[in-house]
């Protein structure tokens, strides 16, 4: 857990950038391939940085900890707009000490002149796209580059010498067999990132690939596989000195991602951008999706259009049990000093089951996921927070 300094609250930044040059077919981010925007974009966001740090943040209460550029393509940001971001927060809320300074990229829209002056306005991870190191994989996600462009990034993100460099890979594409998958992985193993993300390929309602999966033009991968891939993946990757830490992540030593895994403490952030969420003060936020709206609205002087919900007991409580089982677990002494759950949970039927059936595991009053427990994250949440609901 990060600690307090001079008794503040470390909390982190989400800004969302969501122009892409082109759309891959798997794609539900809030995103645009509207390049010509970016200029004005780039305006409103330095509006709303002002506005709403002012609205707020308290630096009598919170430090900042951690920021994460995400997208959308931020490396299509040329470093001195990305410059303009990050003083305009610098500004606004101090930056002097964020540990982690993170954004992610499309090998697209990188080199390695561009990596330099990125590290050199701050940028400390690096967290690339790649998706596939197979061509035919690439194209059936729409990618707009090449296995050797996603490589020389990486050797170009390494060579820099980002505190850590991650990429992305996904599993599960069309077609894709198993000999493909651990191909792709051993390849990711030569390279030798700090950190990597696995995600199980999504076929997301309103997207061209769950079109194309509906008018039966592709298939779906069977789940027996998917869930021996990714039983695989922990396996290899865990050989290999990687630490499975949340559902989809693992990273070398020290090398995990600061920003998310307080999210998953479910730590506050606070979030700029079309569509960013953010939570802050008990209260989640969720800034309006269209980029229409959000731009006019802040050229006009009017506050962004966001969704808000004020967390009651019950919420923060399953929030709890939802972010924590899917990373660190979920530990008893805060059960039952924050939420109030007395009852010795460990007793109950259904976990002994779950111990004995090796879904979960208890390790220094901490109870977690097991690989195997990880396929079934959400049935498995579900009992929890049904056990524990009744126990409060
Ligand atoms: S690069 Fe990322 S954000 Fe952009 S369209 Fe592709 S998946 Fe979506």
């Amino acid at each position: 857990m990060i600690q307090k300094k001079d008794n503040k609250i470390p909390i982190g930044i989400y800004l969302h950038f969501p122009y892409c040059k082109n759309i891959c077919s798997y794609c539900d981010f809030v995103v645009d391939k509207n390049l010509d925007q970016i200029e004005r974009y780039l305006n409103a966001l330095l509006i709303e940085i002002e506005e709403t740090s002012n609205k707020y943040y308290d630096s009598t209460k919170y430090y900042i900890n951690t920021l994460y550029i995400g997208g959308g393509t931020p490396s299509l940001l040329s470093p001195s707009q990305m410059s303009l971001i990050i003083n305009k927060l610098n500004n606004h809320l101090d930056l002097s000490n964020a540990i982690e300074i993170s954004m992610e990229s499309n090998p697209a829209s990188l080199d390695l002149q561009k990596m330099k002056e990125y590290k050199s306005i701050g940028i400390n991870r690096i967290s690339i796209g790649v998706q596939s190191f197979i061509k035919k994989e690439l194209g059936i996600l729409k990618r707009n580059h090449s296995p050797n462009s996603a490589i020389k990034s990486i050797y170009e993100a390494k060579e820099v010498g980002f505190n850590s460099v991650n990429f992305d890979l996904i599993y599960s594409i069309p077609n894709q067999i198993n000999k493909d998958w651990i191909s792709n992985l051993e390849k990711a193993l030569e390279l030798e990132p700090d950190h990597l993300s696995c995600y199980n390929l999504t076929y997301e309602v309103g997207t061209p690939l769950y079109t194309k999966l509906k008018s039966g033009l592709i298939t779906k991968n069977n789940e027996e596989l998917d869930a021996n891939i990714f039983l695989q993946t922990s396996e290899l990757l865990e050989k290999n000195a990687y630490k499975h830490y949340e559902v989809s992540n693992y990273s070398k030593v020290n090398h995990e991602c600061l920003h998310n895994l307080e999210i998953w403490r479910n730590g506050e952030y606070l979030g700029f951008g079309v569509g960013a969420h953010w939570y802050i003060n008990g209260i989640r936020y969720e800034n309006s999706k269209s980029i229409n709206d959000y731009l006019t609205k802040i050229e006009k002087g009017i506050e962004i259009s966001r969704n808000v919900k004020t967390l009651n007991e019950n919420d923060k409580f399953e929030e709890y049990i939802i972010l924590g089982l899917r990373a660190e677990g979920i530990n008893l002494n805060t059960l039952k000093e924050k939420y109030k759950i007395n009852h010795n949970i460990l007793d109950s039927y259904i976990v002994k089951k779950m111990i004995a059936e090796n879904y979960i595991k208890i390790n220094k009053l901490n109870i977690k996921l097991t690989k195997i427990g990880y396929l079934l994250a959400d049935s498995i949440t579900y009992e929890f927070i049904k056990l524990l609901i009744v126990q409060k």
